[in-house]
């Protein structure tokens, strides 16, 4: 990054203290990873430059013969890894994915149902504050008060009385795997499509290690940059195309037909919510799912599970309470009541002693977002990072240090102590590879 240091000395100062604060802390933000530097050459390559509106071999721009071989390999490849018919690899987020099948598939107005934000949900699954509560009227299910897990039952009765044109299953805080085929049968009683959002688990979905979606979903979003650990971005897929129930007819040269539902999702992403596609990140994408595709992604996701049942074993005989009871993914909830600290208290203290994480509403919290009373935590960083079961057993004590000592006179010292600790580990592990050595 030489012309970048002499040109704009601000902005490479930010960047390289960016660098700094990612190699020498710990981070367990559940929703994020470490890309690869492949992922992030192509990220940085001359691909941001072009326009391609449109799709492969039908661009409203000229010269776009090599950022259709991109978007071609990102298409197939994703094909592959998730064994679908069909997929849009241009939203550029998961929110963007979201939007492009709510859009596509309801009017203003018309109800949906999905996970509250406060159980573990998205705020694109119907809140208030979002699109998606905004424009059409949001019921949200939760999750049982003593089991902290979906109740299907619950989600039935719901969806009996609602009558939703949409049901949304998929989370951002929920450490228990999805009954897909549960869901569809609720959506199928109800006439309502079934859109399955996993943004979070995609990488662990995509290896075989939680319910796969695909045969039972309409839709499936996806991030492609937490589990799946490729660069920031969303995309759409479906498990088989099938004719637009919605019935609009079209013109073509073969005759009058319905819409293929592929054809509505395509047309909403560009030109219903987007202009042009982020070339650079497409072709990140495809060598993000080339990496997805090798056998060692898998071994990958399988450390990223098993640090992370170690970590939620611990904590619950450290006294902690794990929302669920515990994990089957990459992350779990921690409810820190009984801790008498909150999530806001407990985010600044790791902060200062280098570990991150984020606080987060639990269910049935009775503080406020900028608040909560809980803090969410994963491994698919760590794990990227090369760090085990017996990091993870580390850092759970260290952690409990942090916040057993939150409302001691030490606490500074404590945080300062751990904040060493965290530094060698840290060092002994340099991310080679992956993230961000200059
Ligand atoms: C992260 C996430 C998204 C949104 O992704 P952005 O890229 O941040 O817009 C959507 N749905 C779920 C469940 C998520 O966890």
């Amino acid at each position: 990054m030489d012309v970048l240091q002499k040109q704009d000395k601000d902005i490479f100062d930010a960047i390289a203290g960016e660098v700094r604060r990612q190699t020498e802390t710990l981070e367990l933000i559940a929703s994020e990873n470490f890309a690869s530097r492949a992922v992030m050459e192509a990220c940085g390559s001359v691909m941001t430059n072009k326009y391609a509106e449109g799709y492969p071999g039908k661009r409203y721009y000229g010269g776009c013969e090599f950022v259709d071989i991109a978007e071609n390999l990102a298409r197939e490849r994703a094909k592959e890894l998730f064994r679908c018919e069909y997929v849009n690899v241009q939203p550029h987020s998961g929110s963007s994915a979201n939007m492009g099948v709510l859009f596509a598939v309801l009017k203003p107005g018309d109800r949906i149902m999905g996970l509250d934000l406060s159980h573990g949900g998205h705020l694109t699954h119907g809140s208030k504050v979002n699109f998606s509560g905004q424009f059409f009227e949001a019921h949200t299910y939760g999750v049982d008060k003593e089991t902290g897990r979906i109740d299907m039952n619950k989600v039935e009765e719901m969806a009996l009385e609602v009558r939703p044109k949409l049901i949304i299953c998929g989370a951002s805080a929920y450490s228990q795997g999805f009954d897909f085929k549960a869901f569809r049968e609720v959506a199928d009683k109800v006439g309502a499509f079934l859109m399955a959002d996993i943004a979070h688990p995609a990488g662990l979905i995509a290896s075989g290690l939680l319910n796969d979606p695909m045969p039972h979903c309409h839709f499936v979003t996806t991030t492609t940059h937490k589990t799946l650990r490729g660069p920031r971005g969303g995309m759409i897929m479906m498990g088989q195309d099938f004719e637009n129930p919605l019935g609009i007819a079209v013109k073509t040269k073969k005759g009058i037909r319905t819409k293929m539902m592929s054809e509505v999702i395509d047309a909403e992403i560009m030109p219903g919510i987007q202009g042009g596609p982020l070339m650079h990140i497409i072709a990140a994408k495809a060598v993000a799912f080339g990496e997805v595709l090798q056998p060692e992604f898998r071994e990958y996701a399988l450390q990223v599970c098993r640090n992370a049942a170690v970590m939620a074993d611990r904590f619950m005989s450290l006294g902690y309470h794990i929302v669920s009871g515990g994990t089957k993914n990459h992350l779990m909830l921690i409810d820190l009541r009984n801790k008498n600290v909150t999530g806001k208290v407990a985010e600044n203290l790791l902060h200062e002693a280098g570990i991150t994480v984020n606080k987060n509403m639990v269910p049935f919290d009775d503080r406020s977002p900028f608040v909560t009373s809980g803090i969410r935590i994963g491994t698919p960083a760590m794990t990227t990072r090369g760090m085990t079961e017996s990091h993870a057993e580390s850092i759970v004590g260290l952690i409990d240090r942090v916040i057993g000592s939150a409302s001691s006179d030490d606490i500074e010292k404590v945080c300062a102590e751990v904040r060493e600790d965290i530094n060698t580990m840290c060092a002994g592990l340099p991310l080679n590879d992956f993230g961000p050595t200059p």
